[in-house]
């Protein structure tokens, strides 16, 4: 059975390591550097981006993923996870991890906005729609070369994107019960082909 990791320093971790334990995977919370080994796939959950980001350092965490980014292990970030992977944050003062060539803007929606669901048609996973849960949510602002982007907002905005093994999404798959996002992620963790 694949073993997945959820980084489990701050944030909807919980809601990941219930859902995996859904699909046929089993799920751990990781918080040391050692756990990483022996994994096959992580997810970098939502949360705060800015604490997440500085208990990476604290626990020692950031050279090892970011080796692990490089190696082209698969790894999933919501929301909070996702402005951690990209390579420039507008409204972040630590520096992310920068594995995705994806621009973010955090707490990109404002204010009055700043929470609010919409349906999203991802091609990639089919119909229907997959109801987006934004909170407090960053948004893309530019992807480089490589990176394809898998969903959007009407207006254009992208909110999810893909990079070889690495997917980032704005929104949180977590908090609802549709599997289907997970799933797609463990397809890329088995190394199915027509991914
Ligand atoms: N606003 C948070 C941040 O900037 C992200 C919110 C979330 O993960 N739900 O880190």
């Amino acid at each position: 059975m694949k073993k997945i990791g959820v980084l489990a320093l701050q944030g909807a971790f919980v809601e990941h390591i219930a859902l995996l334990r859904r699909l046929d995977v089993e799920a751990f919370p990781i918080r040391l550097p050692q756990e990483l080994e022996s994994l096959d796939g992580l997810i970098i959950p939502g949360g705060e981006s800015s604490t997440i980001g500085k208990l990476m350092r604290e626990y020692d965490l950031m050279a090892p993923l970011s080796g692990l980014c490089n190696e082209g292990f698969p790894i999933m970030g919501t929301c909070a996870g996702m402005i951690l992977l990209a390579k420039r944050v507008s409204g972040l003062s630590l520096e992310p991890l920068g594995a995705m060539d994806l621009e973010v803007r955090r707490n990109a929606f404002g204010r009055q906005v700043d929470s609010f669901e919409t349906d999203l048609e991802i091609p990639d996973i089919g119909e229907p729609p997959f109801h987006g849960v934004f909170i407090r949510a960053p948004f893309i602002e530019r992807v480089g070369d490589g990176v394809a982007v898998l969903a959007r907002l009407p207006n254009g905005t992208g909110v999810a994107a893909r990079q070889g093994n690495m997917l980032a999404m704005a929104f949180h798959p977590e908090l609802t019960d549709d599997l289907r996002l997970h799933s797609y992620f463990l397809s890329i963790v088995n190394g199915d082909k027509n991914q």
